[in-house]
């Protein structure tokens, strides 16, 4: 049984059919990575996995339970998360403040103490500054802080939405080792990126999304060699 099942998701911003049928699967230890042009409908699909936007319909079946209409809080506890694309740290709270409100839905103390110890060793950067204001960070350190942000509230299964957005080639490599990382502990990824190249270098398997459905699926092996793919997002003619 996969961990999270996409079945035929349909969302609309009112008359606008943003995702449509759209159907997918993420296995336990996975990263799997979500392509697509703007406007293809990722992000809003990210956000209906979340409880953050209502399900038109089709179901959403993580851990075996349909989670379609439950509460973003409720869908956190049950160990799904969402880093959203462009970050939304809270700027005016410092670094500590920002994880602490990512552990809100975790109620045992010496849980969240427990996962406060662990990002500060995954996230050195964060433990030098945790008394600094998240807005005064770097891009880099900010995106940092949304992923630890985002641990805290200890899931099963994260989804990254753009994470290398806006970042140096350099942090870029930063973020995507980072998520390498998150992997070999065991944390199964859902990862929507515009850098093709190093998506597919990290992920297991992909899906290409266009006009709100899948268009297009595989091993990130097969996708790297898809003449379709190749064209459209790897800049070969
Ligand atoms: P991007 O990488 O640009 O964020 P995306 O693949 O994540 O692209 P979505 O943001 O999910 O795409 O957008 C899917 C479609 O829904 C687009 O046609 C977009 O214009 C539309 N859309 C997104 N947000 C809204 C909104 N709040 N109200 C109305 N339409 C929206």
């Amino acid at each position: 049984m996969p961990l999270l099942e996409l079945d035929r998701l349909a969302v609309n911003y009112g008359p606008i059919k943003a995702v449509r049928d759209l159907s997918l699967t993420v296995e336990a230890g996975e990263i799997v990575t979500v392509l697509g042009a703007n406007g293809a409908g990722k992000s809003t699909s990210l956000q209906a996995i979340v409880g953050l936007l209502p399900v038109h319909h089709g179901s959403i079946c993580f851990d075996g339970q349909n989670i379609a209409g439950q509460s973003t809080e409720r869908i956190v506890r049950r160990g799904l998360t969402l880093t959203p694309e462009g970050r939304h740290i809270f700027a005016p709270l410092t670094v500590e403040e920002n994880l602490k409100i990512g552990a809100a839905t975790r109620s045992s103390a010496e849980e969240v103490s427990r996962q406060w110890d662990q990002m500060m060793e995954l996230f050195p950067i964060l433990a030098s500054r945790k008394n600094q204001l998240a807005g005064t960070l770097s891009g880099g350190e900010q995106q940092q802080l949304a992923i630890a942000r985002s641990l805290m509230s200890k899931p099963r299964l994260l989804l990254l939405d753009e994470p290398s957005l806006g970042l140096a080639p350099q942090v870029v490599e930063l973020i995507f080792d980072l998520i390498g990382r998150l992997r070999d502990m065991g944390l199964t990824i859902l990862l929507v990126e515009q850098n093709v190249h190093q998506a597919l270098d990290i992920a297991d398997r992909g899906y290409v999304v266009s006009g709100g459905t899948v268009v297009l699926q595989g091993t990130a092996a097969e996708l790297k060699i898809s003449p379709d793919v190749q064209k459209a997002y790897l800049g070969h003619a």
